[in-house]
């Protein structure tokens, strides 16, 4: 660069500097500036040391929920959450059904003969891989019992595969289905329900080397891939259709709660499932005979992949224990100063497979270096104006199972007070930062990780854009996208199931908001995700584990201490109008409606010059939303006015405390106002409009809706539609509302 040119542009940037880092989302000048000092001293309390220490205690045994282990763990974080100053730590206690192995084979008993290994061996150098307590290959909320079957291989286990099997000529009833974890994503609770509905006898489900294995790269212990040996444990719990605890749909699981039997529960599993490394799918694979396999059914092994027929016979046998067993949450808080009635939720699960090297634990330990943190502030007499909860939650991997009861417990206290829930689940499988949020929280995300700096040197934000500029240009990584749907934007507003803040959003219509790094992982709940592996792949220095701490507690003072909640309902409407057109882009029968629009002579005639009701396709089957896309401009408007009335009152100073109040308790009900009551049809547990999500947990916008469409319900659709344009229209009144009340 030129002498002269970057003079200049220095000068541009120490002109600019003010303006953009004084003034925070939400918060008077004044305020701002006190907030961005605190952040100063917060952000230097988390070590990488400490983040190590805590992740060995928490990777140090397997800990999966319901063990002896995994109770311990959850006494540890009670104690340490108490000398670390956290107030009022209490531990919640859930008798949920659960499930454990009591005992598990396989055999090939033809055409040659093979018993399934179903454990992992050891990895030279990694000391935890020897250790005796590690279980051997299971799923959570398999059906005990035993089967003598052909095994046909049925891909990923979809609908479409069993379409596609059918086609040759091959039924699965009463068959074994052999299935594969990936290619593409789907959660391997929805292959059971797919298997079950087919009739097929029991479903095994495997890891190609092409998902996670070698075929990607290296795998352990030279690199962060999967091993030949390595299972993907996991449940297959129904949880789509509610989660938690299945025999408690919609209620707590407190001691002594009403149950219902496990016959009629929803969610509980009627089929037999085991996962297998490909070391032992490989002789069933490779001694298939039937049709040769579509090329994308096709995976990473070195031979020719089969349908199957009669050739290979298998003998399973699983059997299981099945019970209530008592689940532990731990909830700790740090009391706010000025508004402890209005609180902001943070959580991880601490429920692990195995050892949860990534998951859970990586989570774990930086939730205990941010308490670290909040604690120091409250020993120092820094509270938060607002109140901050953290909650490390029990049985996620089972089915969201702790998170849900607690928040199904706690549900109509959270209605009134919760400002919002930040979940961390996975903290770190490598350096690429993805953040979700519900639309409203994207901007403030967005803003937060200017703040903060990325172990490369530059800011977090810049670490993300780049993150997210690859994964725009083809490299797909993962299940997820890593960057917003809107224009410029960031954050992930498009949010699935599969993690604890799923009774947050969808139960109790709180904001949420998810963090995480991500990178190469080929060993998710396997015995291999462990401290070997993060000090070798996922985080050797603790550095992101560090960054992680800083960011949640960063983003929980700034909404635990803001003056006016930092909501963008601008933001939002413009993705709830991304999501409709969505919807219409993909589906003929759905309309916009220009052709409704106020009379003009443009829209007299369509695109082609033809009048346009020669162009609209019969009114019964189709569906037309007109209205609701003008009730999303209507609801733009008010939120970009309310912002830009916000913003006035904020750099004035000199809040009136009630205004403060009443903008910012208006401001929490929107979220609240995206609830049906009614849910779902066939899902009534999952009751926002605007957020849901597939059997397959993929992320699904205007699931209601979209489902009726889905399902050419016309009727159907036309009624999901009003209770949007209903709730669009509340939300929009609400925000005028609380517009005028700023401008008297
Ligand atoms: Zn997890």
């Amino acid at each position: 660069m030129k002498p002269a040119l970057y003079a200049f542009i220095s000068l541009l940037l120490v002109y600019q500097a003010p303006a953009q880092h004084s003034l925070i989302l939400g918060f008077t000048p004044e305020h701002s500036a006190r907030q961005i000092a605190l952040e100063a001293e917060f952000k230097r309390i988390p070590t990488p040391e400490e983040e190590k220490r805590q992740h060995r205690i928490f990777t140090q045994e397997p800990h999966v929920a319901g063990s002896k282990r995994n109770n311990e763990l959850a006494n540890y974080i009670a104690d340490e959450w108490k000398k670390q100053g956290l107030e009022d730590v209490t531990i919640h206690r859930y008798d949920v059904y659960g499930t454990n192995p009591k005992s598990v084979s396989l055999e090939m008993i033809a055409p040659t003969h093979y018993e399934g290994l179903l454990k992992e061996t050891p990895i030279p150098g990694d000391e935890d891989s020897n250790n005796r307590a590690i279980s051997g290959a299971w799923l959570g909320m398999s059906i005990s019992g035993e089967v003598t079957a052909p095994v046909i291989y049925a891909h990923s286990g979809n609908p479409e595969d069993y379409d596609l099997l059918r086609k040759n000529g091959i039924d699965v009833k009463g068959k074994i289905v052999l299935v594969r974890y990936s290619n593409p994503y789907s959660y391997r609770g929805f292959k059971a329900l797919t298997a079950q509905r087919e009739g097929a006898a029991a479903m095994l489900v495997y890891s190609d080397p092409q998902e996670d294995g070698y075929k990607k790269g290296k795998v352990v212990p030279d690199g962060p891939w999967g091993p030949e040996y390595h299972i993907q444990r996991g449940a297959i719990t129904y949880d789509f259709m509610v989660p938690g605890d299945p025999q408690t749909p919609g209620w707590a699981s407190v001691p002594g709660a009403k149950r219902i039997p496990i016959e009629q529960a929803v969610s509980a599993p009627k089929i037999m499932a085991l996962p297998l490394s490909w070391h032992d799918a490989k002789p069933l694979l490779e001694n298939m005979d039937g049709p040769a396999a579509p090329k994308d059914w096709q995976g990473g092994l070195p031979f020719e992949y089969h349908l199957g027929g009669e050739r290979v016979k298998a003998h399973l046998k699983i059997e299981m224990e099945n019970g209530l067993q008592p689940y532990y949450v731990v909830a700790g808080r740090i009391r706010g100063s000025e508004i402890p009635d209005e609180w902001v939720i943070l959580g991880n699960h601490r429920d692990a497979w195995v050892f949860g090297g990534v998951d859970p634990s990586s989570g774990t330990a930086s939730m205990m270096e941010m308490t670290r943190a909040l604690g120091e502030f409250k020993k120092q007499g820094m509270r938060p104006r607002r109140t901050i909860i953290v909650c490390s939650w029990d049985g996620e991997e089972v089915g969201l199972t702790g998170s849900t009861e607690w928040g199904e417990q706690f549900a109509d206290d959270l209605r009134q007070k919760a400002i919002a829930y930040i979940n961390v689940d996975e903290a770190t499988s490598g350096p690429n930062f993805h953040g979700q949020a519900v639309a409203s929280l994207a901007p403030m995300l967005e803003e937060t990780t200017r703040s903060l700096q990325d172990p490369s040197g530059k800011s977090l934000y810049d670490a993300w854009k780049e993150t997210a500029e690859r994964e725009k240009s083809g490299r797909q990584s993962t299940q997820f996208s890593a960057s917003g749907v809107v224009g410029e934007s960031l954050a992930d507003t498009r949010i699935g199931s599969g993690s604890d803040h799923t009774v947050f959003l969808n139960f109790i219509g709180m904001p949420v908001l998810g963090l995480g790094f991500e990178g190469d992982y080929g060993v998710y709940h396997s015995a291999y995700d462990d401290f070997f592996w993060m000090n070798h792949f996922g985080d050797p220095g603790y550095k992101y584990h560090t960054l992680m701490s800083q960011l949640w507690g960063v983003t929980a003072l700034r909404l635990a201490n803001a003056d006016l909640l930092p909501f963008d309902f601008a933001t939002y409407a413009s993705n709830i109008r991304q999501f409709v057109r969505e919807l219409a882009s993909h589906n003929r029968s759905v309309i916009l409606g220009e052709a409704k629009a106020p009379a003009s002579a443009e829209t007299t005639t369509g695109p082609s010059g033809r009048p346009r009701d020669a162009l609209a396709p019969d009114r019964s089957s189709t569906l037309d939303l007109s209205l609701e896309m003008r009730a999303i401009d209507d609801f733009e408007s008010a939120g970009k006015q309310l912002n830009e009335s916000l913003a006035r009152k904020l750099s004035a100073g000199n809040l009136d405390p009630q205004l403060t109040a009443r903008l910012n308790h208006g401001m929490m009900q929107v979220e609240r106002n995206w609830l049906n009551r009614d849910g779902i049809p066939g899902r009534p547990w999952f009751k926002h409009i605007l957020y849901g999500a597939r059997y397959t947990y993929a992320h699904l916008e205007l699931p209601a809706l979209t489902e009726a469409v889905e399902k050419q319900d016309w009727p159907l659709a036309r009624q999901q539609a009003e209770i949007l344009e209903h709730a669009i229209k509340t939300n929009t009144q609400l925000l005028n509302d609380l517009n005028s009340s700023l401008n008297h």
